[in-house]
């Protein structure tokens, strides 16, 4: 059986243990056991690691985040905890409090996780897959640019410029992903490039 075990109680009774029964040899007898048993165990243990990127800002804080359950198991995966990244470049382990509060925002009940769609007409959001939002994104970007397209300015000079449609990136990436997305953006002569960080 369990025996909850404060900080006071442990020390009121080792030092009644002490002063009467020096004879255990310096152990604690059931009081050491209980005290064994009433600490926490490292909530980390058994968890899988996994490095991102926090998503909030364009400091783009390196996190790491604790999944417990074997994916290749079959089980769930569900993260546990969330902390900075103590061999990360930028933030070298520290977080600000917004990174800090990481979990709150991967559990939150209003977290959206999948496309949504909102028709022509309507006045809700219905879900779509993946692969339907991506290939009407492509549709409609590609109908839109071929429609308003503007290759030359009034005068006469070439400025290959498509302002109708605009594109929002996330800051929270890596160089690399950046680099790709700003060509491929810029390449197609859109004009009206952002992100949440505003970089
Ligand atoms: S932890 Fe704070 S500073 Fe770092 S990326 Fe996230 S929001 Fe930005």
């Amino acid at each position: 059986m369990r025996m909850e075990l404060s900080r006071r109680q442990f020390l009121g009774t080792t030092g009644a243990g002490l002063s009467s029964t020096t004879l255990l040899a310096l152990g604690f007898g059931d009081v050491e056991a209980a005290h064994a048993d009433a600490i926490r165990p490292f909530k980390l243990v058994n968890t899988t690691e996994t490095r991102n990127t926090c998503p909030y800002c364009s400091v783009a804080c390196g996190i790491i985040m604790y999944s417990k359950g074997d994916l290749k198991k079959g089980e769930k995966a569900e993260i546990i905890h969330i902390e900075g990244d103590t061999d990360h470049p930028t933030n070298r382990g520290t977080l600000c409090p917004k990174g800090a509060a990481l979990l709150d925002f991967v559990k939150a009940e209003t977290r959206l996780k999948i496309p949504k769609i909102r028709k022509p007409g309507s006045d809700k959001f219905e879900p779509i897959s993946w692969e339907a939002a991506l290939d009407r994104i492509a549709r409609v970007l590609k109908d839109d640019r071929d429609k308003n397209f503007i290759v030359k300015n009034n005068d006469g000079v070439t400025v290959n410029r498509w302002t109708s449609s605009g594109f929002l990136a996330a800051s929270a990436t890596t160089n690399e992903t950046a680099f790709c997305t700003y060509k491929v953006v810029r390449s197609a002569g859109m004009v009206v490039f952002d992100n949440q960080a505003r970089v």
